[in-house]
């Protein structure tokens, strides 16, 4: 679990990034984090990109409905407007973002603003999501969450998608991903390009 640094004397800010696949707990931690900060009366505020438009409009929802109100924004350089005397942001579906988001992170924690960021580390293709890889190059702590291969019950860290569609940007829930380990991944995508391929091998 992450345990938040102490500082003494004049308080400076950094950026915190929580990844993983869908299902692993990314938004449940970033909740996490904020709940805490907000009791310990810090001026918390929570932002999405525009686009994540699964739930509702006006609040960060979790898959288990642990809600906080967040405000939809359509640029990352919003945030420089929308933050000030703020001692902590929340960045929820980070992977959407623009590719200044890191930039911006930087800045809000130039300012002294404790930055949590958090975001899909790799799309359903495996390849690392937006800003999330430079965010993870420039973040002071990283958090790296699992979830479990709904196949074979080992950690999971692709979000396999069910349907076939090569857009990277397709919300969506159970019906669309599922959580699978490196190795079920891989054999899923060999499947879903050779279907009949488990036949073949089973009669050799
Ligand atoms: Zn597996």
């Amino acid at each position: 679990m992450f345990i938040e640094p102490h500082f003494k004397g004049q308080r400076s800010g950094w950026i915190e990034v929580v990844c993983g696949s869908m299902f692993s707990g990314k938004t449940e931690e970033l909740i996490r984090r904020l709940k805490r900060a907000k009791i310990a009366n810090q001026k918390v505020e929570i932002f999405k990109p525009k686009i994540d438009t699964r739930y509702d409009d006006v609040k960060v929802v979790s898959h288990d409905s642990n809600y906080i109100l967040s405000t939809p924004i359509d640029h990352s350089s919003r945030l420089l407007e929308l933050t000030e005397g703020v001692d902590v942001i929340g960045i929820d579906e980070a992977q959407f973002f623009d590719l200044e988001l890191p930039q911006v992170c930087q800045q809000l924690a130039m300012r002294g603003i404790r930055v949590i960021v958090a975001g899909l580390d790799m799309d359903f293709k495996g390849i690392p999501f937006g800003p999330i890889p430079n965010l993870l190059a420039m973040a002071e702590y990283i958090t790296k969450v699992h979830a479990i291969c709904q196949h074979c019950g080992n950690l999971a860290v692709h979000s396999y998608r069910k349907i076939s569609d090569s857009e990277t940007v397709v919300l969506g829930e159970k019906d669309t991903y599922e959580p699978r380990c490196r190795t079920c991944y891989e054999m899923g995508n060999i499947l879903d390009l050779h279907p009949g391929k488990e036949e073949d091998k089973k009669s050799s």
